[in-house]
């Protein structure tokens, strides 16, 4: 099928000025050159050039899906309550999940994720090991009533996602799938142009243990990531740490409780006593289960991960400031001497070996400075709990970490029984038994992908696709319309360009050709063949390169080949 468009016909409002709401490039192009609206808060429209590139991006992702024998479904986006509340999620997911009724009062959500939906599938027509393994996808909607929705198609609250789910007789089988899908997530962000690190992962709400994360380089992403040279690489919220410190006092010394008028930070604290921050130990608050204190402490120079605290303490929560009254203990004044009765203290491992701690004494204006695990309180859990940083040592290496900013595009997950347990979805094995499947799920944010594509790609002009991803791929320009030299010309190598299989649009506008070039850079077609009375009148066009903003001047005569022969050649840079 010929793609051959003309900008009189296209519903392409490309925007002059940057529209306010914009923080960020991807957010502010993809508005400004008129591919995507906004509807409400985080749901958008997408226009025809912002649709071609949503459906390119979800063609490459099928093609690699169907590469490693995964079969495309489609799954519904309104679900049941039922299968959630066999699973669980109906209470765990919060209020991201949009909850509605139907006429009869029955409940459904919006599908934010759909583990349970296919499960249940699986669960009622695969009976027998001899159909596993089984790999199913879908490219679907998605809806999460994200707190923060921001960042244009970053962080939408309706999205659309391909995601993927295995089903396996053993943990072998899983581990062979998973491997084939992290490998196709590395294929497609090579095809989509991106530059990215697949990095250790937290599993979040979808649960399981063993998951990568696919990140997207970019100063502009939400996630931190740490690094290092030997190839390991993690998101900070998931990374072990190795915190190398190096106490200033390590020969045992008498507790001193010090009056400390007004000191509530530890910034405030290692100025007053003269020492730095990392000699004084920062002390958070969280409440388990049942209601119990639980003192988390930390180096005061780095920050408690809450992700770990709750692998530490399960179902642990950190006080919100009015429970610091309820409680009776004072915020900027708390350690591990003396807490209340029955209070759980719980201490990074890297303060494990120093000796003397500066401290909350739990009274407002008053610390501790000398204060000795084992002495003077005592640490009932180890654990590690800071937020990983540059700098720190690498886990599986001597190496030193390195940081990094990402957007994390896509992620894959081991996900075990977990939800073959909980919604009773079992398979007959070799020797007879009943058995629950071992379960993948692997997930791609097709309309984050291609926000994050232009904040890797673009200038302070537009957008600089990856031919892979452009809406179309060359625009002819000619700068003159309606008369007989130029515009039959440019009618002429626009549909030689069509038929031979370039997606191509014509700027027909009778518009300034300041304006035509504004537009064409904006958008960015990857290649704009440019056709001028003078030039023509020496048998010659413009070539022009979006990427390396090269301009050659070609004959008339080679300028649908030499068009044809780069286009090709930018194709197979991202097959
Ligand atoms: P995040 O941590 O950014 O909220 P997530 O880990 O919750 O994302 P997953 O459940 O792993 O997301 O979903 C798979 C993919 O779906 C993500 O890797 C991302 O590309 C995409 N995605 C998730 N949430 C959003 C969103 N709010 N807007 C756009 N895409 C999203
Ligand atoms: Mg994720």
């Amino acid at each position: 099928m010929t793609v051959a468009l003309r900008m009189t016909a296209l519903h392409v409002p490309t925007l002059k000025e940057d529209p306010a709401e914009a923080e960020i490039a991807s957010h502010r192009l993809l508005l400004r050159a008129g591919l995507i609206r906004k509807a409400a808060a985080g749901i958008y429209t997408f226009l025809p050039l912002g649709w071609r590139s949503v459906v390119k991006i979800e063609q490459i992702v099928r093609e690699e899906m169907d590469a490693i024998g995964s079969q495309e479904l489609l799954l519904p986006f309104v679900q049941p309550a039922e299968l959630w509340q066999r699973s669980g999620r109906w209470d765990d997911y919060g209020p991201e999940l949009a909850r509605l009724h139907d006429r009869q009062g029955r409940e459904f959500c919006l599908g934010p994720t759909h583990e349970e939906i296919i499960t249940a599938l699986v669960s009622g027509e695969v009976r027998s090991y001899r159909d596993l393994p089984l790999s199913l996808y879908q490219i679907n909607l998605k809806f999460r009533d994200e707190m923060r929705p921001r960042f244009g198609l970053l962080r939408g609250r309706e999205f659309i996602m391909k995601d993927a789910y295995s089903f396996h007789d053993s943990q072998e089988s899983l581990q062979a799938h998973y491997d084939d899908q992290a490998r196709a997530y590395g294929r497609i962000c090579d095809r989509l142009g991106l530059v990215y690190r697949p990095v250790e992962a937290d599993s979040g709400q979808i649960g399981g243990s063993v998951t990568t994360e696919f990140m997207a380089l970019a100063e502009t992403g939400e996630a931190e990531l740490v690094y290092c040279e030997c190839g390991w690489a993690a998101n900070v919220e998931a990374a072990s740490t190795v915190v190398s410190r190096t106490p200033s006092i390590t020969e045992p010394v008498a507790l001193e409780r010090v009056h400390t008028p007004q000191i509530r930070t530890i910034a405030e604290l290692a100025s007053f006593l003269g020492i730095s921050d990392h000699d004084t130990v920062k002390t958070m608050a969280g409440k388990d289960a049942d209601g119990r204190l639980v003192f988390f402490c930390v180096p005061g120079d780095r920050e408690l991960n809450p992700l770990k605290a709750a692998r530490a303490v399960p179902g642990v929560e950190l006080l919100a400031e009015e429970d610091f009254a309820a409680y009776a203990i004072p915020k900027g004044s708390l350690g591990p001497v003396s807490p209340p009765e029955g209070t759980l203290v719980v201490a990074d491992e890297s303060l494990r070996g120093d000796v003397a701690w500066g401290i909350g004494a739990n009274e407002d204006d008053f610390h501790y400075t000398g204060a000795m695990p084992g002495r003077d309180f005592e640490v009932e859990v180890w654990a590690d709990l800071v937020v990983a940083r540059p700098g720190d040592g690498c886990p599986t290496c001597s190496g030193a970490l390195s940081g990094a900013r990402g957007i994390e595009v896509s992620q894959v997950f081991q996900l075990g029984t977990k939800y073959s347990e909980s919604l009773g979805a079992t398979y007959t094995a070799e020797d007879g038994s009943e058995q629950p499947f071992v379960m993948g799920c692997y997930g791609v944010g097709i309309t984050r992908s291609l926000a994050a594509v232009i904040e890797q790609h673009h200038d302070e002009n537009g957008i600089v696709w990856p031919v892979s991803v452009a809406p179309v791929e060359a625009a002819v320009i000619p700068l003159t319309v309606g008369d007989d030299e130029v515009a039959p010309v440019a009618e002429r190598l626009w549909r030689e360009l069509a038929e031979a299989g370039v997606e191509v649009v014509i700027d027909d506008r009778d518009e300034r050709a300041g304006v035509k070039f504004a537009d064409a850079e904006l958008i960015g077609f990857p290649f704009q063949l440019v056709l001028g009375k003078r030039g023509l009148a020496a048998g010659v066009v413009e070539l022009k390169d979006r990427v390396t903003l090269d301009r050659i001047e070609v004959p008339l005569a080679e300028a649908v080949r030499t068009l044809v022969a780069r286009v090709e050649e930018e194709r197979a840079r991202f097959r």
